[in-house]
């Protein structure tokens, strides 16, 4: 639980960038919440060799003390992948895949990059015509059909039960559901068929989806995927709220200043596009944290709770 139910700066992300930013934002006495989990962090399983001054560390070890670092300068951690942003007048309100609702003043999304893909056949050629990479992007494109979420996180439990409310029925294939309790709940109460234990090893169709191979030998005959990897799709979030995105729409774009074009909202590190380096993404989190500290102090007022 959260201590407050509003903070200057809510951070998206503990990793490099999300904890930089926290130390930056924190010694600017800006109330500070991360939201994420630093076991999700790229760096966890790094072990580093090129950042300067540390050249045989762990990564695990790195996140340890950053995560140190950012309680001593004063920011809460809350081990949760946020699910929902909208904006609330000139504030933002931030919900989370454990059903926590916190205002910001600022945010900043420090989520970083990870792979979104299946990589299994018919995924790529079925793209567009069945699969899809955003269930409230597409999910309105499959009203009364069957259809499969994949995927082991918030981004997959809470796209099931959106998808509950359109789709005639819905199949949710995982290896092991990994998302808050709460939202667990909600989806083993759902109706949806959940398939635990199991990966996609084929998207089978010619013009269009018509079902999907799992690992077990069984077949499901559905006409959408929506392939939902790790926590909320964070350039969904992004788009929610009008942030603008890079040319090939992978990447949130900032100003040297890590602004995006929506006034209170800052991205740091891997999201705001490569080198995927440490160096970077902690210079980023740097300004960004600064910038956000700085941006909430002229918001004074507005937290009401
Ligand atoms: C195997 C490996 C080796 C590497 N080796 C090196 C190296 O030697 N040198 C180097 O400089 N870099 C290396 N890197 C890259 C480096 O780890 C990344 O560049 C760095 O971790 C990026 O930091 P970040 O803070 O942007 O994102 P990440 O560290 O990936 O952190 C992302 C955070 O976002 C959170 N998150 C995601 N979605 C949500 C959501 N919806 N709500 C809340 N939180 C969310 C996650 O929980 C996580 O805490 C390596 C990466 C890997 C995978």
């Amino acid at each position: 639980m959260a201590s407050r139910d509003c903070y200057d700066v809510v951070i998206l992300g503990v990793g490099p960038a999300g904890l930089q930013a926290a130390v930056h934002a924190g010694r600017r006495k800006a109330s500070v919440l991360l939201l994420g989990s630093a076991r999700k962090s790229s760096l966890f399983t790094a072990h580093i060799e090129n950042y300067f001054s540390l050249f045989n560390i762990s990564g695990e070890e790195m996140l340890k003390r950053g995560t140190a670092q950012a309680r001593q300068f004063g920011a809460e951690i809350l081990e949760e992948s946020v699910i929902g942003i909208a904006p609330a007048e000139d504030i933002f309100k931030v919900t989370t895949e454990g059903g926590s609702a916190v205002a910001a003043k600022s945010i900043i999304f420090a989520t970083g990059s990870k792979r979104n893909t299946l990589g299994v056949k018919g995924e790529k050629d079925l793209l567009g015509r069945g699969v899809s990479y955003c269930v409230d992007c597409d999910g309105h494109f499959f009203r009364g059909q069957d259809v499969c979420v994949v995927g082991n996180e918030s981004a997959a439990a809470d796209g099931a039960l959106t998808l509950m409310k359109i789709a005639g029925s819905v199949h949710l294939v995982c290896d092991r559901l990994e998302a808050a309790e709460n939202l667990r709940e909600e989806v083993y109460i759902s109706g949806a068929v959940i398939h635990e234990g199991v990966r996609v090893e084929t998207i089978h169709g010619d013009e269009a989806v018509e079902g999907v191979s799992l690992s077990d030998g069984r077949q499901i005959e559905v006409q959408g995927v929506f392939i939902e990897l790790g926590a909320k799709g964070v350039l969904e979030l992004a788009l929610n709220l009008g942030v603008a995105l890079d040319s090939e729409m992978k990447y949130i774009q900032t100003n040297k200043q890590q602004e995006t074009n929506i006034a209170g909202i800052y991205a740091a590190g891997d999201i705001c596009g490569m080198p995927w380096q440490m160096a970077k993404a902690v210079g980023e989190g740097c300004v960004a944290g600064m910038g956000a500290a700085a941006y909430a102090k002229k918001l004074k007022g507005r937290c009401r709770g």
